[in-house]
């Protein structure tokens, strides 16, 4: 098979100090298509040394890149916004190839991504401080904010361009610098990006990117090293655990973006189109390769059989194919590791006693796809009701009680997302307020905005992405204490 353009166009090696080297030990790891388990190129394979001169690059650009005007950081970021928006179709076609997304959603994602430069370049500057008298009147108290310092910005493979963005546009906005480790199944959107940012005219040092097969041994060194002051990771709660136990050491501040169980509850009142529409979503979005993916669906019993019946007619109706071919809706999952976890789920409810709707059979054939599988009746013991199914998989319970379903709802270590379906605004504040979720949507199945604060409670992160709070995550504060005299 020929190469496509835009995988030849891309930059292969890391970004140290402005320049593209290759990994020290001239390493380099495969980059595969997960639609045709091919590999469609090699990428640096980044190992320790490489991450010291990262850090070195990061740490002696702090002090200059934290005195540019912020108008200076937010056209950096408005100028990049308008190239990943000029770049939509390449950059879409190179996200599917190497994460399987279909080439619509792909699009959806460059658009989502480039919004978060748009946002924080906004906020860059806002930046504002404070001016103020003490108590007792002897002292004023002058507030400002800094930069936290370099800090290191740990991706994840299923929004692989939009996870970038949510952590270089308020890091940029503080005038913090970087180093970012994105995950090894896609390091392609990154390195796209990278260039793009370049070209944007953010100074060398300021970006440097670590591709690597080994991130323990890349990013240990680098979070007990003492040289990074603020770690940034979106991934699984397993992970997440370790990397805070890193940080303690060294006293890092952390923002975690980790795993989810999103209940969606459907009540008898609900509309029910929107309720299946936002399920579709809730579920479906990126083959639901998503930590906000509706993992519980909670319908009531007066209109569960309505519900099953639709939804599944939606699901069957959906084409599973390679992302780039017209017409896919689904695309593959992002390797086998992924689709035999959602194998063994499946199986394990069906062994419970669910009952499959449609799908929940492996194709014959290369690449990890995998069918949208609605299952009914699933018992509340099954594994997936513990275990993020991570797949186009939904799982329906039923219920017949507000304060049961709001308790089974909240029965998990974690707590990003949930969503409600009703008609009724009082139940709808009234619930959304007792789910133990860092975000609630109410009548929608997606909540992912650049202006709304994004993340967590429970085992489901620290901080939040986006919104006002955004960028209050790589700023510090600081004030000057001066006798009124
Ligand atoms: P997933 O299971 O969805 O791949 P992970 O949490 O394993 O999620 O991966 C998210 C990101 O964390 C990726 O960039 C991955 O390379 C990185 N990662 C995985 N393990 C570690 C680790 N021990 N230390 C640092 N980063 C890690």
């Amino acid at each position: 098979m020929t190469t496509p353009p835009v995988i030849t166009a891309v930059p292969k090696n890391l970004h140290i100090n402005g320049t593209w080297p290759p990994a020290t030990a001239h390493r380099t790891m495969p980059v595969d298509n997960p639609a045709t388990n091919t590999t469609l190129c090699h990428v640096a394979d980044a190992g320790p040394d490489d991450a010291a001169l990262a850090l070195t690059a990061a740490t002696r650009a702090q002090p200059a890149w934290a005195a540019t005007a912020p108008r200076e950081r937010s056209e950096i970021l408005r100028r990049a916004h308008e190239l990943l928006l000029d770049r939509t179709e390449d950059l879409a076609l190179l996200m599917t190839l190497e994460m399987g997304k279909p080439l619509a959603e792909a699009r959806g994602e460059v658009a989502y991504a480039a919004e978060f430069f748009r946002w924080f370049a906004e906020e860059a500057v806002r930046i504002d401080g404070g001016y103020a008298t003490s108590p007792d009147g002897r002292n004023r108290h002058l507030v400002l904010r800094q930069p936290v310092g370099p800090c290191l910005l740990i991706t994840p493979w299923n929004f692989p361009l939009a996870m970038g963005t949510r952590k270089i546009g308020p890091a940029v906005a503080a005038g913090c610098t970087m180093i970012l480790k994105p995950a090894p199944q896609t390091p392609l959107s990154t390195l796209a990006l990278t260039g793009i940012l370049t070209e944007a005219g953010l100074p060398p040092g300021v970006l440097n990117v670590l591709t690597t097969s080994d991130a323990a041994g890349v990013v240990e060194p680098l979070l007990r090293g003492g040289g990074i002051r603020k770690l940034s990771f979106t991934g699984s709660t397993q992970v997440g655990r370790i990397l805070l136990a890193q940080c303690a050491d060294t006293v890092v501040r952390t923002s975690l973006e980790l795993g989810g169980n999103a209940p969606l509850i459907v009540f008898e009142d609900a509309d029910l189109d929107a309720a299946v529409n936002g399920a579709m979503v809730a579920k479906m979005r990126n083959m639901g390769e998503a930590c906000t993916a509706a993992n519980r669906i909670y319908v009531h019993t007066a209109v569960a059989e309505e519900f099953a019946a639709r939804l599944t007619a939606r699901m069957a109706a959906l084409n599973v194919g390679d992302g780039t071919a017209p017409g896919t809706d689904v695309g593959p999952l992002i390797d086998g590791a992924g689709r035999d976890k959602v194998v063994r789920l499946v199986r394990d409810a069906v062994g419970r006693g669910a009952k499959i709707l449609t799908g929940g059979e492996v194709p014959e054939g290369e690449g990890n796809f995998y069918p949208p599988t609605v299952l009914a009746q699933v018992p509340r013991d099954a594994d997936l009701t513990t275990t993020e199914i991570f797949g186009p998989v939904a799982a329906l319970f039923t219920f017949d009680d507000e304060d049961d379903v709001v308790q089974v709802a909240n029965d998990t270590e974690w707590g990003l997302v949930s969503y409600v379906f009703t008609r009724d605004l009082d139940r709808a504040l009234r619930v959304g307020e007792r789910l133990e979720t860092g975000m609630v949507g109410i009548n929608t199945g997606l909540v992912s905005n650049p202006a709304a604060p994004f993340g967590g409670v429970k085992q489901s992160g620290l901080g939040r992405e986006g919104g006002r709070v955004g960028i209050e995550e790589f700023l510090e504060y600081k004030y000057l204490a001066i006798p009124t005299g």
